[in-house]
């Protein structure tokens, strides 16, 4: 582990780990309405992420990841498919404007509980910033092409 992980709060680097050791919703959503592959050059972060949508209702249904990297990007993949799933598209696409807006040190609205807040954390190490980031920016962009579909 770099320096910057080691300086984690204790808390949050246990929550990443557990994420990062038991992963949620990893895999392929099928059928696969949208899939995006996305590379964080910085560290080596790859991820494929499938989403699946409930068309009548205009919600995600269920969403997957899969990929290699390191524990801050695999961990905030686990949590953002946690969070992501169940949400209306429109609502979805707000909450990852408001979580960059967070991860940028931004005011928002966004009351971020729970696990997240852990993801929330790495703000304060900017180099990691895009690791936590590349899931994020991964189901906006799904979501893009999905609406483009419709
Ligand atoms: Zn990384």
């Amino acid at each position: 582990m770099d320096r910057s992980a080691n300086q984690m709060d204790a808390l949050y680097r246990e929550v990443i780990m557990d994420h990062h050791r038991s992963p949620r919703n990893k895999g392929i959503a099928l059928p696969t309405d949208a899939r995006i592959e996305s590379f964080n050059p910085l560290c080596g972060d790859r991820i494929e992420l499938t989403v699946t949508i409930d068309k009548e209702k205009s919600l995600v249904k269920n969403c997957c990841y899969q990929g290699e990297g390191c524990s801050i990007c695999m961990s905030s993949a686990s949590m953002m498919t946690e969070e992501m799933i169940g949400k209306g598209i429109k609502e979805a696409q707000e909450y990852i404007g408001n979580f960059r807006m967070l991860m940028r040190g931004e005011k928002c609205p966004l009351l971020i509980e729970g696990d997240l807040e852990s993801i929330i954390g790495v703000r304060n190490f900017p180099v990691r910033i895009k690791c936590a980031l590349l899931p994020w920016t991964a189901m906006a962009e799904a979501l893009t092409q999905i609406e483009g579909k419709q």
